[in-house]
């Protein structure tokens, strides 16, 4: 494994991949193989999570097919040099940014999105002009088996490579191997600590989108039948099983029973009176996940859904009231369709709430006031945040997507996905016209020109 890496070392260092012709034909390869497999694709996602083919294509396919097409059009303006402006002190030269690719880029992803979480940022990467190695989810072999397809039949492998296997093997062995030009891991937080660990030995930089519990506050002010309507289309898509899925809801108590009935109201709507048998709703990746959620049907009173069969991975759509904010579901990430409903009083102790789980990945209010909404963005620290919506800030490639502290680190899409893997060089380039003895030495008396020049 590890001289196959070394493989792609050598390749990048011919300066092949850094040309615009080079990376827009492998962009546009890249297009054409995911579309020649696209059948392949809904039936593997279906195999590995029960996703239905249009939110393949919402969430995975399509999702991937508009940031590609987006870097696409625009990778010529992004790779041109930028011009700055130059400071008094380094008149008459100019100044430029550079975007140099790294290197050899590892890519490491979950199984929740196995498809658009790792072929994603492999767009930027190839943008940025890197060799690539992906390291897919090992609990998704269908779709991880068309994914290895599509690599292999597009692309050289001394160029890009890709290896499957069990993380906890795979990944330390490459990087305690070799020395990585930057690591671009999506995953849980306490996986994202052993690498940032296993980068720092030799000062790797590394991309952590991370996970965590993303509160949602629907206030006094909100529009509640809409308010319901967006919480339970993005908490319960993908059985909950999504990164920036509202983890739990902050009311306020003068409008928590209509909240609860219109939720109760649209989880029937969008996954049917019996979502073991929709089309619309998914499955729990496996048993120990199963183990894992189910346990916190304890730590509050189930007022919808709890049903559950480990067989057949399913768990029901589920609106919990809970009151006790220091249990378990109150305190890890929920990563299942389970959603607790906390209600408050004044916003203090909502925020008070929130702070224990201090920046989130995601944060969303819903409420009518401007003032409101402004209070609550200037209040949580948080990677990303929708103002009565949720999620769908990462579905707008123009915006930055990412975590800070224990959500993550670094952010990508579109032309961030770009800056993420490229080096931004500082060029200064100084006419030789121009050579007051001033700048060089003896410098003694000059003191008062110095000040007037550097202030
Ligand atoms: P995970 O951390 O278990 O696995 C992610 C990847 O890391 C996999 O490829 C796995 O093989 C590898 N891995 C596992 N153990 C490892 C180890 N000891 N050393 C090195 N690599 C290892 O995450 P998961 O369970 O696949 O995904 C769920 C988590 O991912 C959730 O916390 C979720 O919030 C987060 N997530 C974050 C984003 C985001 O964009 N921020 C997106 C999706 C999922």
């Amino acid at each position: 494994m590890i001289d196959s890496i070394k493989k792609l070392k050598a390749f990048f260092n011919t300066s092949n991949t850094s040309s615009i012709v080079f990376r827009k034909n492998q962009l546009l390869k890249l297009k054409t193989a995911v579309i020649k497999h696209e059948q392949e694709l809904y039936e593997a996602l279906y195999k590995d999570l029960k996703k239905n083919k249009e939110e393949v294509w919402v969430t995975e396919i399509g999702f991937f097919l508009t940031e590609l097409n987006h870097t696409i059009n625009n990778l010529k303006t992004w790779m041109k040099p930028k011009k700055v402006r130059t400071n008094l002190l380094n008149l008459p030269s100019s100044s430029y940014i550079y975007h140099e690719p790294l290197g050899v880029v590892l890519i490491i992803a979950p199984w929740n999105y196995p498809f658009q979480l790792l072929f994603t940022p492999l767009i930027g990467a190839i943008a940025a002009g890197n060799c690539v190695v992906l390291k897919p989810s090992e609990f998704t072999p269908a779709t991880s088996s068309i994914m290895k397809k599509i690599i292999e039949e597009t692309f050289d492998e001394n160029y890009i490579l890709y290896i499957e296997g069990d993380g906890a093997t795979v990944v330390p062995e490459m990087m305690n191997n070799f020395i990585f030009d930057h690591v671009f891991y999506t995953g849980s937080t306490a996986v994202g600590k052993i690498i940032y660990q296993l980068a720092a030995k030799n000062l790797v930089p590394v991309t952590l989108e991370l996970g965590g519990k993303s509160p949602c506050v629907v206030d006094e002010t909100a529009n509640i039948k809409i308010a319901a309507k967006r919480i339970a289309l993005t908490k319960y898509s993908n059985c909950g099983q999504m990164c920036v899925a509202p983890d739990y809801v902050l009311v306020h108590e003068s409008v928590k029973e209509e909240l609860v009935e219109e939720l109760k109201k649209y989880i029937q709507q969008f996954y049917d009176v019996d979502s073991a048998q929709s089309y619309h709703y998914g499955k729990i990746i496996n048993e120990k996940q199963i183990d894992r959620i189910v346990k916190y049907l304890d730590d509050g009173k189930i007022i919808f859904g709890g049903n559950y069969d480990k067989e057949k991975l399913y768990i029901q759509p589920t609106l919990l009231e809970v009151h006790d904010v220091n249990s378990s579901i109150m305190q890890d990430e929920i990563f299942g369709p389970l959603l607790p409903i906390v209600t408050y009083t004044l916003k203090e102790q909502a925020v008070e709430i929130i702070n224990k789980n201090p920046n989130p990945l995601a944060f969303y209010i819903f409420g009518t006031s401007k003032n409101e909404q402004e209070y609550w963005l200037q209040k949580i620290p948080a990677g990303g945040a929708c103002v009565n919506n949720a999620s769908l800030h990462l579905t707008n490639h123009h915006l930055p997507f990412g975590g800070r502290g224990f959500s993550g680190l670094g952010n990508y899409h579109g032309k961030f996905s770009f800056k993420t893997f490229s080096h931004a060089k500082a060029v200064l380039k100084t006419p030789n016209w121009f050579d007051p003895s001033m700048k060089y030495p003896p410098f003694k008396g000059k003191l008062g020109l110095f000040k007037k020049i550097i202030r």
